[in-house]
C-alpha cells in the first residue's frame, strides 16, 4: 500500500519509518527543507533511539523516501496521514489547528484519486469533520474519506510503542475507509494488538481523555508526595503499595518535578478549553493544570531552601534538561521553569544533558553547558537531578561530593536515597515525597 506522511516530526517520522518497515511504500513530506535535506542524507533530525537504523534499513529497501513536494508524496497514495503540530494557541489554551487545516487543504488541492485523509495529530473533537468540510470545499470533485488515528507513542520508546502498541484507535465514517485503515495496520492485527474502531468523535476524545488521565495520575502522586514530606511517609513505598492494586496499576506513579513535554501540558489545556466551549468545564483537568504548576514552584522552593534561602552567588549544577530521558525534546520541560528561576535569582548554573543542548541552548539563556556531570559539579554549592537519564543513575557520588564546594543534592527524580547521599559524604539531600537530611 502506498502511504504519504505529512510532517516529519517526532510522530510523523516514526510513523513513516514504521509503516515502511511493515512493508508499505511510504513517502514522508515536510515543509522544512532543511529537515528533508538531512533525511535525504540519511541523518535523523531528532534523537529517538533506534530510529536511524530502522530508517536506513527501509530507505535501502526502497520503501521509504523523503520530499518537500506534495504532488510527489501523494501521487498514487491510498492514505495520506497528517502528523503536523497542534501546539497551544497563544492566549486561550485552544489547540492551534492552523497547520492541520492548511495541510488538509493542500492535500485536497493536490489529490486526484480516492484517498483516505487520516489525522494522526492530536485534535479536538469535531476537527475531522471540519477537515472533511475543508477538503470538500477546496476540491468538490475529489472522492475521499477522513479518518481519525490518534497516536499514543512515547518519545524515547517510540519505535517499540508503534510496533507493539497497547492499542490502535481508528475513527471512521465509511467501510471503505475502515478497510484501508485495516490494511495499513494489518501487520499489527495479525500479531493480536487490539485495533479499536470507532466513530470520528470517539477516536478524537480517546486521545485527550487518555492524556488527561495520565497527567492526573502523575499529578495525584505528586500531591501525595508533598503530603508524604509533611508526614514522614515515603512516596516510593506508597506508590509501590497502591500500584500493586490491579485497579490502580504501577505505571505513572513516579513522583517528580511535575509533568512536562510536548503532549500533557498542551493536551490538558486543550481538553479544558473543549469543556469550556461545550459549557461543561473539565473541573478535574483544570485543577490538574493548576496543581502541576504548583508542583514546579514547590521544586524551586526546595532548591532555595538547600541554598540557604538565596540563589545569589551560588553555583548550581543541573543534570538533565529534557522533559524525560532518551529524547532531545525540550517542549514544556520542567527545566524551563526551574532553571530560569535559578539564573534569575543570581545563581551561576552549569547544565549537563546527553541530548538537550541543541534545543536547550536557545531556551535556557545564561547557563553554562558541560558534557560531563562531574565537571558541572566542580566547586558547586548544589547538585540538582532534573531528568533521570541512565547516565545520571549510577553516578560516583563519593567523587561528586568531593568535587563540590558544599555537597548538597536535590534529587528531583528519586534516583538515590538519603542513605546513598550520606554515605557518599553529602551534607544535605532532598528528594520528592521522602524525608531528606540537612
Ligand atoms: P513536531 O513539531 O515534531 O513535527 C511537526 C512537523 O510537521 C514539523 O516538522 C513541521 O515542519 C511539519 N509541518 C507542519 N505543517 C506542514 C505542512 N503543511 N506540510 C508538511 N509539513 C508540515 O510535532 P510532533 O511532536 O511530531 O507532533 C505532531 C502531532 O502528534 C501533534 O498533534 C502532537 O500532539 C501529536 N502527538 C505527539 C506525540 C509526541 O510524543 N511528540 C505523541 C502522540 C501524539
Amino acid at each position: 500500500m502506498k502511504i504519504a506522511m505529512i510532517g516529519t516530526g517526532y510522530v510523523g517520522l516514526v510513523s513513516g519509518v514504521c509503516f515502511s518497515d511493515f512493508g508499505h511504500d511510504v513517502v514522508c513530506l515536510d515543509k522544512n527543507p532543511e529537515k528533508i535535506a538531512m533525511l535525504e542524507r540519511g541523518e535523523v533530525p531528532i534523537f529517538e533511539p533506534g530510529l536511524d537504523t530502522l530508517m536506513a534499513k527501509n530507505v535501502e529497501a526502497g520503501r521509504l523516501r523523503f520530499t518537500t513536494e506534495l504532488e510527489t508524496a501523494i501521487d498514487g497514495a491510498e492514505a495520506v496521514f497528517i502528523a503536523v503540530g497542534t501546539p497551544t494557541r497563544r492566549g486561550d489554551g485552544h489547540a492551534d489547528l492552523t497547520y492541520v487545516m492548511a495541510a488538509a487543504e493542500e492535500v485536497a488541492r493536490a489529490a486526484k484519486d480516492y484517498v483516505v485523509i487520516v489525522t494522526k495529530s492530536t485534535v479536538p473533537v469535531g476537527t475531522n469533520r471540519a477537515v472533511k468540510q475543508a477538503v470538500k470545499k477546496a476540491n468538490p470533485a475529489l472522492e475521499f474519506d477522513v479518518a481519525s488515528n490518534p497516536e499514543f507513542l512515547r518519545e524515547g520508546a517510540a519505535l517499540d510503542d508503534f510496533m507493539k502498541p497497547d492499542r490502535v484507535v481508528v475513527g471512521v465514517q465509511t467501510d471503505r475507509a475502515a478497510e484501508v485503515m485495516a490494511e495499513i495496520y494489518r501487520p499489527l492485527y495479525l500479531r493480536d494488538f487490539p485495533i479499536v474502531t470507532t466513530d470520528l468523535e470517539s477516536a478524537e476524545m480517546i486521545k485527550y481523555a487518555a492524556n488527561a488521565f495520565l497527567a492526573t495520575k502523575i499529578t495525584f502522586i505528586n500531591e501525595i508526595a508533598a503530603l508524604c514530606e509533611r508526614t514522614g511517609a515515603d512516596v516510593k513505598k506508597v506508590a509501590h503499595g497502591i500500584g500493586l492494586d490491579g485497579r490502580i496499576g504501577n505505571k505513572f506513579l513516579h513522583a517528580g518535578p511535575g509533568y512536562g513535554g510536548s503532549c500533557f501540558p498542551k493536551d490538558t489545556k486543550a481538553l479544558a478549553r473543549i469543556g469550556q466551549d461545550h459549557g461543561l468545564p473539565m473541573q478535574i483537568t483544570e485543577k490538574v493544570i493548576t496543581v502541576n504548576e504548583e508542583v514546579k514552584r514547590r521544586m524551586i522552593d526546595k532548591l532555595l531552601d538547600l541554598c540557604d534561602d538565596t540563589f545569589n552567588g551560588k553555583t548550581i549544577a543541573v543534570l538533565g534538561v529534557t522533559f524525560k530521558p532518551n529524547t532531545d525534546d525540550m517542549r514544556d520541560a520542567p527545566s524551563l521553569t526551574i532553571i530560569p528561576a535559578l539564573v534569575g535569582g543570581g545563581a551561576k548554573v552549569r547544565v549537563c544533558d546527553p541530548q538537550g543542548q541543541r534545543e536547550g541552548e536557545a531556551l535556557l539563556p545564561g547557563v553554562i553547558w558541560q558534557d560531563d556531570p562531574y565537571k558541572a559539579a566542580h566547586n558547586a554549592d548544589l547538585l540538582v537531578i532534573l531528568t533521570e537519564w541512565n547516565e545520571f543513575r549510577a553516578l560516583d557520588l563519593n567523587r561528586m561530593a568531593r568535587k563540590m564546594a558544599t555537597p548538597r543534592m536535590a534529587d528531583l527524580r528519586n534516583i538515590y536515597s538519603s542513605r546513598d547521599a550520606r554515605r557518599a559524604g553529602f551534607d544535605a539531600y532532598e528528594s520528592v515525597g521522602r524525608t531528606g537530611f540537612r
